[in-house]
């Protein structure tokens, strides 16, 4: 932006593989210098995305993640979080056509996969050019900015060996103190090594996250959404479905450390048929879940122990509403790493790519 400001409504976009992220920042300061024609554009936006919590069918507004009260570019104001399916871009974008937003807009800044595939689109149908921004890049900057501005964003999950007391507790980043890892779930998974506010790396990644999670329970519950498959996964048991130390040994490895209620083998069992006969959808579910999270869990701690860094946020939609990866997350962690590196959760989870490509002008 060579230090030019656009005009308002500011917004983000992260376009991923599964959900489009927007966020929305809405000025709450009475400065003296906007036009006529600035107030009347802006309060036509702002009273429709924030009166409303749901737009056309799929889309929400995540008002418990609402921040009141940051500061962009010298202007204080709100910040709005609103998702919605990358697969429903188009209904998005004739909604947004039809609200009048395209005319009251000038800049959009986009980020993701989805800023490069739909670039046309946004062009062609609402005559807005996509300002387009790193998603990584905006990740971490996002990332640092919401740390930066809640005291309360960070957060750990306690004594998670013992389930019922397992909970979570708030947690001061020193995000000014570098290194740490960032392990972002989305439909895939990215690790990045962070040593300072402009220096990172991506260190390691995995094309089995979140997608592959929802894909395979899909496959094998014919459940229809991600909250139902988290659902049937709460009610599941994955010891039916996966071959346990124990299973094999009769007890614990111990002679390498091994405790007989390790998983031996992701959906071990299910070569039997008797075995296969005995299981629910909410087994199979669980056992995805499972088997996914634990996967993502070493490849984080063979990152953290390969760079020695030992802070390690997890951040991602594939993390929304499901407390059972955040504790096997935090559980793995701490076990295999003697208590050395820490599982760290972020409130705003997936929403600092969007976040970050709304800061890019604020450079
Ligand atoms: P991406 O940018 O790749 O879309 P996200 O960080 O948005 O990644 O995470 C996408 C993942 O989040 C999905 O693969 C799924 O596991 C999970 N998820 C959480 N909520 C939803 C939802 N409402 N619909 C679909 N997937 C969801």
């Amino acid at each position: 932006f060579n230090g030019i400001i656009p005009p308002m409504p500011w917004f983000g976009m992260d376009i991923g593989g599964t959900l489009s992220k927007l966020v929305f920042f809405e000025p709450k300061d009475a400065i003296s210098e906007k036009t006529e024609d600035e107030t009347q554009l802006m309060s036509n936006v702002t009273k429709y995305l924030t009166k409303n919590s749901a737009y056309g069918k799929s889309g929400h507004r995540d008002a418990h993640q609402q921040m009141d009260n940051v500061k962009i570019c010298n202007r204080i104001g709100t910040l709005h979080f609103i998702r919605f399916p990358t697969s429903e871009m188009n209904n998005f974008l004739e909604l947004a056509k039809r609200k009048g937003m395209a005319a009251s807009v000038s800049t959009v800044c986009a980020t993701g996969g989805g800023a490069f595939k739909f670039e046309e689109n946004f062009k062609n149908e609402l005559n807005l050019k996509l300002c387009k921004c790193d998603e990584l890049d905006s990740l971490i900057r996002g990332l640092l900015f919401t740390v930066a501005s809640n005291n309360n964003e960070c957060y750990f999950w306690s004594q998670c060996t013992e389930d019922e007391q397992c909970s979570t507790q708030e947690y001061t980043f020193q995000y000014n103190k570098y290194p740490f890892i960032v392990v972002n779930i989305g439909s895939g998974v990215s690790v990045l090594a962070v040593y300072g506010p402009n220096n990172y790396k991506r260190i390691s990644g995995t094309s089995i996250g979140g997608g592959t999670f929802l894909g395979l329970c899909s496959l094998l519950t014919g459940c229809n959404t991600f909250e139902e498959a988290i659902e049937l996964a709460a009610n599941g048991d994955n010891t039916k479905v996966d071959k346990l130390v124990r299973d094999i040994y009769g007890g614990s490895y111990s002679r390498f450390g091994l405790p007989g209620e390790l998983v031996a083998s992701s959906f071990g069992h299910m070569n039997s048929k008797e075995k296969r006969a005995q299981v629910s959808r909410e087994d199979l579910a669980r056992a995805t879940l499972v088997t996914i999270t634990n996967n993502i869990a070493s490849i984080a701690r063979m990152c953290a122990l390969n760079e020695r860094i030992d802070r390690v946020c997890f951040v991602g939609n594939f993390l929304r509403v499901n407390p059972i990866s955040m504790k096997l997350l935090s559980h793995a962690m701490d076990y295999w790493s003697n208590g050395s590196q820490k599982a760290i959760f972020l409130n705003h989870e997936g929403y600092f790519g969007a976040i970050g490509c709304l800061l890019s002008f604020d450079e």
